[in-house]
């Protein structure tokens, strides 16, 4: 008889260490178990690293940036904020929303900030300190530009579908975006594929980024 094979690393949300805050927000939402991609990006992004996710929709990618932000990444008694930038306003406000569930017994407000709305309401928004900040390349630009968000304590940033956002043409936004923000800051990005362009903007603006392949079974240098 062969030996099933041995599975590494944290097979629970428990197993992860996550805080009771989180704990109880995964229950209420009926999460009962991390998907590979959560379990995988968990312990990198709370180590501080920079990651590259190679994840397609449905693989919990939300959660696994969502989950390590509002566990360790942002504290409740500090001021530090997280940009998350998404090529659609329907994935924008996704994210935004299931972050705000995951969130929802720590204290972080998450806004979402899109265009076609109304500036005002995300501005008040933004003037009562969300810590989560949920948005499109060309809304967020927008409000950077006027000085409506501050970019000084944004030490967090995630780029959701890259690969959609540079095919949809935001590169010039993106790069514009990130070189307003701190020098000193973690990066997270996710992208179904990883391909020359991909790597450019990881060369770029990402800090010895670690890879985790679709399979979730290869974490190592993306050889860049
Ligand atoms: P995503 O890949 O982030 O778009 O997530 C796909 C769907 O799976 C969403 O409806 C999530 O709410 C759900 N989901 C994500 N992670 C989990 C999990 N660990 N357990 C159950 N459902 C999940």
């Amino acid at each position: 008889m062969t030996e099933p094979p041995q599975e590494e690393g944290a097979q629970t949300f428990e197993e992860l260490g996550l805080s009771k805050e989180v704990l109880t927000a995964l229950s209420e939402m009926g999460w009962e178990s991390p998907t590979p991609v959560q379990r995988d990006s968990y312990p990198l992004a709370i180590a501080g690293h920079d990651i590259i996710v190679q994840s397609r929709t449905g693989t919990g990618k939300t959660g696994a940036f969502g989950i390590p932000l509002v566990d360790k990444l942002i504290t409740e008694d500090g001021d530090e904020q997280a940009l998350i930038l998404a090529p659609t306003r329907e994935l924008a406000l996704q994210s935004a929303a299931e972050i705000a569930k995951l969130g929802a017994h720590r204290n972080i407000d998450t806004v979402a900030v899109y265009g076609g709305a109304s500036m005002e309401r995300q501005v008040h928004a933004l003037e009562k300190g969300a810590r989560v900040i949920s948005g499109t390349p060309g809304r967020v630009l927008d409000h950077l530009k006027r000085g409506t968000m501050n970019a000084s304590k944004l030490r967090f940033l995630v780029l959701d579908e890259a690969d959609e956002m540079l095919s949809m043409g935001f590169a010039k936004e993106l790069h514009a975006i990130i070189e307003r923000l701190p020098k000193k800051r973690q990066t997270l990005l996710f992208s179904a594929t990883v391909d020359r362009a991909i790597k450019r903007v990881a060369e770029k603006h990402m800090h010895d980024p670690q890879f985790l392949g679709l399979s979730g079974d290869h974490v190592g240098a993306l050889g860049i």
